[in-house]
């Protein structure tokens, strides 16, 4: 077990090999689960004028005072505020302005007086009751100045931040560009999406169409390559073309089986291998290397289970490396175990596929009965890696575990 390497040294060897890529501008819709390579200012005062926060009227804060339901104070209408509308005329003494919500407050007048303290009687408004000077108007510039930095670099950009874009008028930003991810499955027996099947030993490809899912959801940019057979030359045609992608992704082949040629022909095609196995399970056989400037190549395991951790633990953090994420990795949590987990082997960290959720103020774990790693309903039925470490055969119900949530 001794050549098995700790995940964390081979995260450090990955995070080590991997830094954000360069910048690109878009259109802000395409910033969407991006991260900006620019800090955004603010185009104008927001907001850009003093306006009012209420429908009602716009007055001068010394013509209302005293005013009350038993007193009502009567003032001249002399024109109306809409937003967006023409400038009312100004409010002078004893005068007011209806206005409405976002109308800019009309010359003159300092107070908004809500139409729920008021009632018109032709072209006499009565103000039923007393404000502070300045009620209900926002003053320009009282959230961002024009110019002071709304968004910063290395931001991720969500809803909020696409609004906060085009409210400073940006059509386009500048964000890290997506890697470019290169997808192949390998194996003989590989039959792809809808293909017949002609040999009883062939199984249905799943590998590539889950990697191409993935590295979408992760916010990466994939390439689907297909199948490829357990042919050294057409392999090799393959996997030459990686020097097109920032990553380049096999699943299969890189076992210890004689028809797992992945680990030899990746040095034919410049790639310097990093490491090879993994003291994790699932997922001992995955083969990292470097190739080029800032380009990974990852040969994750067949079986589809195998393929997914190495996925979430290795690939997923150097995907958001590359699009300039601070945080890389899936969320952990500590939950409590409901149900007692053994093993016969305890060399290896495990990552057994299981359910958590969040109850009574905490969360709790279950793993999933399933945990070989062919069978890809415990993905599926499972939301997270309950993590078991290296030299620990038995959990009880109601110890505590550390889970990464997927
Ligand atoms: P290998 O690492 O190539 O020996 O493959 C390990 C196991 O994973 C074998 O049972 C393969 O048939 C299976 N496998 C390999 N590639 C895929 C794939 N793309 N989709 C589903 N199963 C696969
Ligand atoms: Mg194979």
């Amino acid at each position: 077990m001794s050549d098995l390497m700790p995940l964390e040294e081979a995260l450090r060897i990955v995070l080590e090999s991997v830094k954000p890529l360069d910048a690109e501008k878009v259109f802000i819709y395409d910033a969407l689960g991006r991260f900006l390579a620019e800090d955004v200012p603010s185009d104008t005062d927001k907001p850009l004028f003093d306006n009012s926060a209420m429908d009602g009227f716009a007055v001068r804060f010394e013509d209302i005072k005293g005013a009350s339901e038993e007193s009502p104070v009567p003032l001249r209408l002399v024109g109306e505020q809409s937003a967006g509308g023409e400038i009312a005329p100004k409010v002078e003494k004893g005068t007011a302005v209806k206005i409405f919500t976002g109308a800019p407050i009309p010359e003159g007048a300092d107070t908004v007086v809500p139409v729920e303290f008021t009632e018109v009687k032709e072209d006499t408004v009565y103000i039923k009751k007393e404000f502070k000077e300045g009620a209900n108007i926002r003053k320009r510039g009282e959230d961002v100045r024009k110019g002071d930095i709304v968004l910063r670099k290395g931001q991720e950009v969500r809803g909020y931040e696409v609004g906060m874009l085009a409210f400073v008028n940006r059509a386009v930003v500048k964000v890290y560009r997506r890697p470019k991810v290169g997808i192949l499955s390998t194996g003989d027996e590989l039959l792809e999406l809808g293909e017949t099947q002609e040999r009883p030993s062939q199984i249905r490809s799943s590998n590539h169409h889950m990697l191409y899912a993935l590295v979408k959801e992760a916010g990466g940019d994939p390439h689907q390559l297909g199948i490829a057979p357990d042919d050294p030359e057409e392999l090799l045609n393959v996997l030459r073309t990686c020097h097109n992608y920032d990553i380049f992704i096999t699943t299969g082949g890189v076992s210890m089986g004689e028809k797992d040629y992945v680990q030899y022909l990746v040095k034919e095609v410049g790639v310097e291998v990093r490491f090879h196995k993994l003291r994790i399970k699932p997922a001992k056989p995955v083969l990292f290397g470097t190739y080029g400037e800032n380009k990974l190549f990852f040969g994750l395991p067949g079986n589809p289970v195998s393929c997914a951790v190495a996925f979430d633990l290795l690939v997923y953090p150097a995907i958001r490396v590359m699009l300039g994420a601070k945080e890389v990795f899936k969320r952990k949590v500590s939950a409590t175990l409901v149900k007692d987990f053994s093993r016969r082997d305890a060399k290896r960290r495990e990552f057994a596929r299981a359910k958590v959720w969040f109850e009574k103020g905490k969360f709790w774990c279950e793993p999933h009965p399933k945990q070989q790693s062919h069978m890809l309903t415990s993905l599926i039925e499972a939301n997270a890696y309950m993590i078991v470490p290296e030299g620990v055969k038995e959990l009880k119900e109601g110890d505590e575990v550390e889970v990464v949530m997927f």
